[in-house]
Order: C-alpha cells, then sequence, then structure tokens
C-alpha cells in the first residue's frame, strides 16, 4: 500500500495483514473482473481466481459468523479483492474509506509459520477480518466525529495501535477460530524461547514490525500474538473482546494501558513482565526432562537442495544465502542427520532444543563474536519441514 503522506503511510503499515512482508503488487484494473455477494461481503475476482474466491467467500461467512461472538461485528458490507498480482503469499485490510480485504492468491508454500493449517483460505481470510472487526470498531467522540467528518484515516482509534497489539489479536484469533494457525504452530514459541534462552528476551517497546535484528517483523507476530494468548488465558478470554471496546473510546489512543488495565486488570507492562517470566519457567522446568528421538511425524527422503555436512559448512551455507538457509526433510533420519551436524548430539526433543544446544557449537566452530541461529520444524502434507535462520552480531 502506498500512501503520500508520513502519517497515512504509518497507517498502512500497521494495516499490513498475514506477514511481517511489506511487499505488495499493485492490482490490475483491466481484468475481466465480477463479485460474489453473500450476506456480508462482495468478493472481487477475475476468472482465473474463481475457484479460491468460492472458497474465502464461504470461509469469510463462517468466519464473520465466529468472529462475532468474540468481538462487535464491523459496519457495513466488506470487500474483499482476490489478487493474483505477485508471488507471495499475504493479506492485507483496512477499515477506511470502506472496510476492505485484500488477499493474495497464493499459498504460504515458502512461509513455514503458515504451514501448519487445514485450510489456508480460512486462515488469511479469518486473520484479514479480525483486522476488520478490531479497526472498524469506533465509540464515543470517534464515533461521533466520524459521523460528521465521514470514514477518515484518522478517526479510528484502534489503528493508532502498536503493531504487536493489531497483530497479536489477529493471530490469536486465526488460531482460535481457524484452527491450526501461529499460536498453536511451533515457529512463534521456538522464537520466544530460543530469545528467553538466550537471555534475548525483548521489552514490550521492542515489538516492531521495523525490527532491524532476527525475526525482524515477525518480531511483532510472534511475541504480540502469544502475549495476546497469555493474556486470555490467565485472565479469561472475554477480555479480549472488552479490551477492544474500551480501546474503542479512548480518547488519546495511544494510552492503551488505560483500557488494558480496565479490561484485563493489570497494565501491558506488568502483563508482558509476567508473561516473560512465564517464559522462562517453562523452559527451566522443560530442562529437567530427559531427551527423547524426534520421530514419525517426518517421512522419506531428503529433498533440499543444499546437504550439510558439518556446522562449518552450515554457517558458510547459511551466510551465503543472506542469513537464511531451508531445507525440506522427511525422514527422521535425516533431521537426525541434519540436527547432529548442527548441534552435534545424536537426539532432540524439539526445535527449542536444538536452539538451545547450538550456541556453544556455533561459538566454538565459527569464531563470530556472536551467531545466532534459529531452527524451526512444523509439519505440513506429511512432511517436517525445517527452517533455519542465522543471524551475526
Ligand atoms: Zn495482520
Amino acid at each position: 500500500m502506498r500512501r503520500g503522506s508520513a502519517i497515512r503511510l504509518r497507517h498502512a503499515v500497521v494495516l499490513l495483514g498475514f506477514l511481517a512482508s511489506g511487499a505488495s503488487g499493485q492490482i490490475a484494473p483491466n481484468l475481466d473482473w465480477r463479485t460474489i455477494k453473500t450476506q456480508h461481503f462482495y468478493v472481487h475476482f477475475n476468472p482465473a481466481t474463481e475457484g479460491l474466491a468460492r472458497r474465502i467467500a464461504a470461509n469469510a461467512e463462517r468466519a464473520y459468523v465466529e468472529l462475532s461472538n468474540e468481538m462487535h461485528p464491523p459496519r457495513g458490507t466488506i470487500d474483499i479483492v482476490i489478487s493474483d498480482d505477485v508471488d507471495l503469499s499475504n493479506g492485507s485490510a483496512t477499515p477506511t474509506p470502506t472496510n476492505r480485504i485484500v488477499i493474495y492468491a497464493s499459498p504460504p508454500v515458502s512461509e513455514t509459520a503458515l504451514r501448519y493449517t487445514n485450510d489456508w483460505a480460512q486462515l488469511v481470510v479469518t486473520h484479514e477480518l479480525t483486522h476488520i472487526f478490531h479497526l472498524d470498531r469506533s465509540r464515543g467522540i470517534w464515533a461521533l466525529s466520524q459521523k460528521v467528518f465521514g470514514r477518515a484515516p484518522l478517526l479510528f482509534p484502534n489503528s493508532y495501535s502498536p503493531s504487536w497489539l493489531t497483530e497479536g489479536i489477529a493471530v490469536y484469533e486465526e488460531s482460535k477460530i481457524a484452527g491450526g494457525g501461529r499460536i498453536d504452530g511451533s515457529e512463534h514459541r521456538m522464537i520466544a524461547r530460543a530469545s528467553a534462552i538466550d537471555h534475548r528476551f525483548p521489552p514490550i517497546g521492542a515489538l516492531s514490525l521495523a525490527q532491524g535484528h532476527f525475526p525482524f517483523g515477525e518480531t511483532a507476530y510472534s511475541y504480540g500474538s502469544l502475549f495476546i494468548d497469555y493474556l486470555a488465558r490467565t485472565r479469561g478470554e472475554a477480555h479480549v473482546r472488552e479490551f477492544v471496546d474500551k480501546s474503542s473510546a479512548n480518547l488519546i489512543p495511544y494510552l492503551i494501558d488505560i483500557p488494558a488495565k480496565r479490561s484485563f486488570g493489570e497494565s501491558f507492562l506488568r502483563g508482558w513482565k509476567n508473561f516473560s517470566d512465564s517464559v522462562g519457567r517453562s523452559i527451566r522446568a522443560e530442562s529437567t526432562e530427559p531427551l527423547m528421538v524426534l520421530t514419525s511425524t517426518c517421512s522419506s527422503a531428503l529433498s533440499g537442495r543444499r546437504t550439510v555436512t558439518s556446522p562449518e559448512t552450515l554457517l558458510r551455507s547459511s551466510r551465503a544465502s543472506s542469513g537464511t538457509s531451508r531445507s525440506r526433510v522427511r525422514s527422521p533420519e535425516t533431521v537426525s542427520a541434519v540436527t547432529r551436524s548442527l548441534v552435534l548430539a545424536t537426539t532432540v526433543r524439539s526445535p527449542d532444543t536444538v536452539v538451545k544446544r547450538s550456541a556453544p557449537v556455533r561459538s566454538r566452530v565459527s569464531r563470530a563474536p556472536l551467531t545466532v541461529c534459529a531452527l524451526a520444524g512444523s509439519v505440513y502434507g506429511g512432511a517436517c519441514d525445517i527452517a533455519l535462520a542465522c543471524e551475526e552480531y
């Protein structure tokens, strides 16, 4: 989304939907556009994407009903555009000038965190529709202002929320309603737990889409969603809706701790401290458990293009590919081989274990000031995907 002023650009960044990537493509206006009308949506598509559009239309109505039990429904009919103009998986949502969603017709084949789902179309439309439910909500002086001045971008109080909050609520709901998703997947937990192990758990003020270190923009999604999930589990799920309602009448929308205290019973700052402590406790508790061999969920043979034979090779190859190395692994033996070469261990319990064990090994081998790697594993289509990202500090 390319906008003119700096303020509007900030809104565009906040409203980016499904992934940390800021890439977007211009939707071709000269195609044979058609529309499916449902009770709450207009789904716009061209003939090449009709199959996906029909799935999205049905999934959107289902998500609308489910989300209406979670939050106050948005106003008016919602436009959904199916765009097939870029080769990446993403989506976006904005409440202005009307409620509208764009979904890219590219499944998340290269995004490991998004693969933990039964139906990607359900996942993405639930995520983006959560943004609409959250951002459209306007009460008090904001609702009155919109009656006078219309749906101007600056008159939506929840659009001033930090990115971790906006994306955290959307990822929380995508898992709760669509099933699977990034709360239930392994990658976000791996990121949080690995940072706790490394004593690098970020402060709440550093959870930005513009984060310059690993996991970069994913910071807002991963920590934000786990934090909202933590608050819902410990304070009660109903308080998420209560928070959205109270923040939508907040006179100074940047003061988010005011509605947080009134809904969750504590400030976000205090809640974040409790959340980070709980992650630390879970790691200490798990470290006393015996290791188990990573088993059964993976089957067949290595189909990756790169053969990893040693930690040195792994580091060299990951540096050569701009800090990220991905291998598709399909057998317990291969997983064991890769992890053995990475951490010099034959058994692993989880991706967290690999991260936990890998740091001292890499330090000795690479002699770099500090190389932090993160390994994520997730099961998709019967295969076990392993993603490794390394960064030198
Ligand atoms: Zn989003």
